[in-house]
């Protein structure tokens, strides 16, 4: 085995450094570049070997085996400068908020269609979610009790395939982001809470993911093949309530963006205190005029107030209603400015299970169409990241309908 290792760690080296090792050996790791593009240092960033760690092949189990670090996720995409001439992708990100694979195995309904369809997701996940309720005095909520939550404990076999799917899902190429925990809106909730409250609700929920082991004694579980702290790298606060104290807290944690924000037209993303703002957004709403957010449970609000259980004879109308608010917000951006398009959901069978059913519906239809990329926030961040400060500006100038100057976009 230590023979093995040591040729891991000469092999990342020689991969890290991008040229001929000490003793003469090929580059990048025995492969010889056989086509004549230019040498990958002269364009790829080569991170220096000293400050950035090495994988050896080797499963690095974290803390107390609730966590590990498998090396670099799967199945994820090379962000790529937009080129001359060329049409920005069109995003769409499905993300999931509070992610427990419950009774209706809508977790795995759900990782199972984005593998089917082409697309990657963003799963928020709840930290409680992992936390038995036997030991829910280890959640200490800002602003109210010890132990106290607006959401029910999930049952350990739920946390069991809660962990599963999580899991399965980072090995999909998906993310996994945060939830926070005890999901408390309006008085004492989110929205006023400070920034350290924010900082330690993100804290608890951090550390329950990554002790779920000692936590709940399932020891024969497999670790989470990701090291959570690394990971996660942004957020969706609960009821959309009080981005502005978050924001400070997820910027000190590290993270690249926070999606939080309720409402906002369906342009290009901006920056917020240093992190992307991936709104939900308003979407054209054809059945009743207007706009609504693209999230199921303003479709629920709109359409059968908070009654979770409608009346049965109108599924099929509502369940047209927000497929087609959904769908009209997506052909006007992708016939359009291209900006990105954000769909927030819960796992829930509100009115029957047909706000589940317009996603599914979606997903099929659009994730396969030219151009389309059905990618999580994270990959989102990555690709304006890569891009010219320059170019997205111009995106950001054009509304929703409005295609781009695309042959003069990219100069
Ligand atoms: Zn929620």
């Amino acid at each position: 085995m230590t023979g093995l290792l040591a040729v891991g760690v000469v092999v990342a080296l020689a991969l890290a450094t991008g040229g001929l090792d000490s003793q003469g050996r090929p580059t990048a790791a025995g492969t010889t570049p056989a086509s004549p593009e230019p040498s990958p240092t002269n364009d790829a960033p080569t991170p220096a070997p000293s400050a950035t760690p090495t994988w050896d092949g080797q499963v690095k189990v974290l803390g107390d085996g609730s966590t590990s670090y498998t090396g670099p996720q799967p199945k994820q995409p090379t962000p790529e400068k937009l080129k001359p001439g060329e049409k920005p992708p069109q995003f769409v990100v499905f993300s999931w908020d509070g992610a427990l694979e419950g009774d209706e195995h809508l977790f795995s309904r759900f990782r199972k269609l984005g593998v089917e369809n082409n697309a990657q997701m963003t799963f928020f996940l709840s930290g409680l979610y992992t936390l038995p309720k036997s030991k829910r005095a280890l959640y200490h909520p800002p602003q109210h009790d010890v132990g106290a939550a607006s959401i029910d404990f999930a049952t350990d076999p739920h946390i069991k395939d809660t962990l599963e799917q999580l899991r399965l899902a980072w090995l999909d190429g998906n993310e996994i982001g945060t939830h926070f925990n005890g999901h408390f809106c309006k008085a004492k909730g989110g929205g006023e809470w400070s920034t350290d409250e924010w900082k330690s609700e993100l804290d608890q929920s951090i550390s329950f993911v990554t002790n779920w082991k000692t936590n709940t004694g399932f020891k024969d579980l497999p670790p989470l093949p990701f090291d959570y702290t690394k990971e996660l790298v942004g957020g969706r606060a609960p009821c959309l309530e009080g981005q502005k104290a978050l924001l400070p807290a997820e910027k000190a944690a590290g993270f690249r963006y926070d999606a939080s924000s309720p409402g906002e037209f369906q342009v290009w993303p901006v920056k917020k205190e240093g992190i992307w703002n991936f709104p939900l957004q308003m979407l054209p709403f054809p059945a009743r005029s207007t706009q609504g957010l693209s999230m199921d449970y303003n479709f629920l609000a709109g359409q059968s107030g908070d009654n979770l259980n409608g009346d049965p004879r109108k599924y099929d109308v509502w369940e047209k209603e927000a497929r087609e608010s959904y769908l009209a917000g997506f052909e006007r951006v992708y016939n359009g400015s291209r900006a990105p398009l954000f769909i927030g959901n819960h796992f829930e069978n509100w009115n029957g299970g047909i706000y589940m059913q317009a996603i599914e519906d979606v997903m099929k239809s659009v994730c396969k169409r030219d151009g389309v990329r059905c990618v999580s926030f994270r990959q989102v961040a990555d690709w304006l990241d890569a891009q010219d400060p320059k170019v997205l500006d111009k995106l950001r100038a054009l509304d929703p309908g409005q295609p781009g100057d695309w042959s003069r976009l990219v100069k």
